[in-house]
């Protein structure tokens, strides 16, 4: 179908470049014109747009967070100054999201060091464990050979 100057094929091609508004004026102007005239495209437009519409929303939502969380580490790690941490404690007061993502962070800094320590403490645990396991062995040894050498003394000293 040839609506404008464009066949239907190329708009689909065109269209998340439309939506995303990375056409010059020239070529914008000519799918606009298509859309217009065309109802399978308009309809493919109104999908694509849609989807361009809530994926542009998740990323402005996560850039926020990202932005939310910085603020976050850089007032718990001590690296604002005195007006920063004014702001910010003032976002916490208002915003629940702020205290919220506050309190996981804090949580998650705390378990982080929990595990950091359990760990190291796991470790020297199992090394002392490793160390008395062979000394047990080797301790084992040394009693067999004292008990063999005891056994062939006792012998001994019956025989004679
Ligand atoms: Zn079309």
């Amino acid at each position: 179908m040839l609506k404008g100057n464009l066949t239907c094929n190329i708009i689909s091609k065109l269209l998340t470049h439309y939506v995303e508004d990375n056409l010059d004026n020239k070529c914008k102007d000519m799918v606009s014109i298509h859309l217009r005239n065309c109802p399978l495209c308009m309809e493919k437009y109104t999908v694509v747009k849609k989807l361009f519409m809530e994926a542009e929303k998740k990323r402005k939502i996560i850039k926020e967070r990202e932005r939310m969380q910085e603020e976050i580490s850089s007032y718990l790690d001590g690296e604002m100054d005195e007006k920063e941490i004014n702001d910010f404690e003032q976002k916490l007061s208002k915003k629940p999201e702020y205290e919220e993502a506050l309190i996981q962070t804090m949580n998650l800094k705390k378990t982080l060091n929990n595990s950091f320590y359990k760990t190291k403490y796991n470790l020297k645990t199992e090394i002392t464990a490793k160390v008395m396991q062979k000394l047990k062995n080797s301790r084992g040894i040394i009693f067999g050979v004292i008990n063999l050498i005891c056994y062939f003394f006792q012998k001994n000293s019956k025989e004679n």
